[in-house]
């Protein structure tokens, strides 16, 4: 799976639709502090159903809404949608049924977020799957964000264990143990 193209739209300092193609090879934002760089790996950890605000630098889920700025207005809805490129066929069996997915999060305000993978609408726990099994996704480390060196290094033994299990791909298995546990 491969993360082609990244549409964000009224997230954050996103007030205005953006588009971003994800072309092959390293990719690098750059920009003046404060111009939205962080902004743009949190729409991406978002989208892949990241659920803790703080980890968002919110006070609450909502505040990842545009909040209005000079003129502007806040908006009262956030939306980030994600293509990737499934040619290779690695998604898991569930949505592997097509050579692209689409997997898109929307919150309004008051209401919580909706999910879909190709347009079809999912559980967060879906989307968090995708991306646990394929051993990237909102939590995993092939996502640091800024600061998280710093945490890491400081981190109690427990934390650190978490971090070294979602490196080596089993996350998802804890998941779905829980469940299995509760059922
Ligand atoms: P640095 O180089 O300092 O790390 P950065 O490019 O990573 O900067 P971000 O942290 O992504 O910058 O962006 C911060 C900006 O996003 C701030 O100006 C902040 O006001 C704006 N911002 C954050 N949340 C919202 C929101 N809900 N509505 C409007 N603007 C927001
Ligand atoms: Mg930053």
């Amino acid at each position: 799976m491969k993360l082609t193209r990244l549409r964000i739209v009224g997230f954050k300092s996103f007030v205005e639709p953006a588009d971003f193609l994800i072309e092959p090879g390293l990719t690098g934002v750059v920009g003046p502090n404060g111009c939205g760089k962080s902004n743009l790996v949190e729409a991406l950890r978002w989208v892949m159903g990241e659920s803790s605000h703080k980890s968002m630098r919110a006070s609450g889920m909502d505040d990842v809404i545009f909040a209005g700025s000079g003129n502007r207005p806040a908006r009262n809805s956030a939306e980030v949608i994600l293509t990737i490129d499934n040619s290779d066929r690695t998604a898991p069996a569930a949505f592997n049924d097509s050579d692209t997915l689409e997997v898109s999060r929307k919150i309004v305000r008051e209401t919580g977020s909706t999910y879909r993978i190709n347009g079809r609408e999912v559980r967060a726990r879906d989307v968090q799957l995708l991306f646990a099994d394929a051993a990237t996704g909102a939590r995993s480390p092939a996502m640091v964000r800024q600061g998280q060196i710093g945490e890491l290094i400081a981190a109690k033994p427990q934390a650190r264990r978490r971090i070294l299990e979602d490196a080596a791909g089993i996350a998802g298995l804890h998941t779905r143990r829980h469940e299995a546990e509760l059922r």
